[in-house]
């Protein structure tokens, strides 16, 4: 039987749990260690540390503190690995906890870290998304029906000294650029609600006040939001310090390109099933910077998509030149305003587009000035057709469902 290295209790606060953490800090100790070639299971909190609950208001994602997240469970040691390796990490499966059969999809307010549209939609919002074996279907969001494309938001190993210090000191150059932007640029370490694991006494405290924070991706992988890492799929992790120190969480159902909606793709709480291996000195060997990995033989066939092009023109009709980000935000509003004329609300079509697994892909970063991005929506998680017609839309959603949403 395959042995579960870490569980969590999902009635437990996270903080009671020393197999947990939600900092980046090489002092943090191994929550338990493995040898190459092990597998095992790994539990773990939603990203939040089950702040946020199955009912029908968004007040929990309004007033989220996120100086809380994310929880991680982890890090646990590989005996042998060296900085300089590579941590082959094969997600052998993926599941929800069977105690917590479903996810939710949040958009925070503006004033609370906001999303990739927070200008169209500053407010906290939330969708409840129940799973049934492996498809996924919200009383928030009539209409679609998907199978998940279960994967980790968050995965890598520990960081040594330097490069956590290279971290923390780019961020702050960064945000003292604009030191009083909403939301802010950055996240500076945070001592406040930072859980270190099995870390105690003044080391605790010191590694608390410097231990990055877990938002960004970075050089380890980290907070990737790669829908495509799912289950099945094979990564390649550099190492960094003795042991490797590999934590996961964030766990996602399913999650759409971008994961927009920023609380974000369908949150949950869930297991890992995981096995390690080394490739002694295979940074240098393969010209390791980043992560790679290799996809899963199991992903959900999509076959026909209407894509929404978008350029880097902005709402206010200002030129960007080659900005992909601009252009991805004009083909998501393209294609929320086409959702909406078949009854949806702005924030339904912004949730779909979300959790469902859509495909964004950079089209062009050439053809000066635009940048082209396109929004892959595939058409049969949809109960109805939306393909464009001469007969013109049906307004198959019924007006009086909307997300669940909060005022500031
Ligand atoms: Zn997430």
């Amino acid at each position: 039987m395959t042995n579960t290295l870490i569980k969590v209790d999902l009635s437990q606060s996270p903080y009671e749990n020393e197999s947990v953490h939600n900092r980046w800090h090489p002092d943090i100790p191994m929550a338990a260690w493995v040898n190459p070639g092990d597998d095992f299971i790994l539990e773990t909190y939603d990203w939040t540390g089950g702040h946020i609950k199955n009912n029908d208001s968004a007040d929990d994602v309004r007033d989220i503190d996120l100086s809380t997240v994310h929880f991680l469970s982890g890090p646990i040691g590989v005996k042998g690995a060296e900085p300089g390796d590579l941590l082959v990490v094969d997600l052998l499966d993926i599941g929800a906890k069977p105690d917590s059969l479903w996810g939710f999809n949040g958009v925070f307010s503006k004033k609370n870290g906001g999303g990739f549209l927070t200008e169209h939609f500053p407010k906290a919002q939330k969708s409840i998304w129940d799973f049934h074996g492996m498809f996924t279907s919200s009383r928030h969001v009539p209409g679609v029906r998907f199978a998940g494309l279960i994967h980790p938001g968050l995965i890598g190993c520990m960081p040594d000294r330097p490069m956590l210090e290279m971290w923390n000191r780019r961020e702050q150059d960064f945000i003292a650029t604009d030191p009083g932007r909403v939301p802010p640029l950055a996240n500076p370490p945070s001592a406040k609600m930072a859980h270190m694991g099995k870390l105690h006494g003044t080391a605790r405290d010191q590694a608390a006040a410097e231990g990055a924070r877990t938002v960004p991706p970075r050089e380890h992988g980290g907070n990737c939001d790669i829908k495509d890492l799912s289950r099945g799929s094979k990564v390649y992790f550099p190492v960094y310090v003795d042991g490797a120190g590999l934590s996961v969480g964030d766990l996602h159902f399913s999650q759409g390109d971008g994961e927009i909606t920023f609380c974000g793709a369908i949150e949950m709480a869930g297991w890992v099933h995981m096995r390690v291996n080394l490739i002694k000195g295979g940074m240098a060997k393969y010209g390791i910077k980043n992560p790679i990995f290799k996809p899963s033989p199991i992903t959900p066939t999509y076959r026909d998509y209407v894509i929404f092009e978008g350029i880097s023109v902005d709402e206010e009709g200002k030129q960007h030149y080659l900005d992909v980000h601009v252009a991805y935000r004009q083909a998501c509003l393209n294609a929320i305003e086409y959702l909406k004329k078949f009854g949806y609300t702005g924030a339904q079509a912004y949730s779909i587009l979300g959790t469902a697994p859509v495909q964004g892909h950079i089209s062009g970063v050439v053809d000066i000035p635009n940048a082209c991005a396109t929004l892959w929506l595939p058409t049969e998680i949809f109960e109805f057709d939306i393909n464009p017609t001469a007969a013109g839309p049906i307004q198959h959603i019924a007006g009086g469902v909307d997300l669940p949403l909060s005022e500031d």
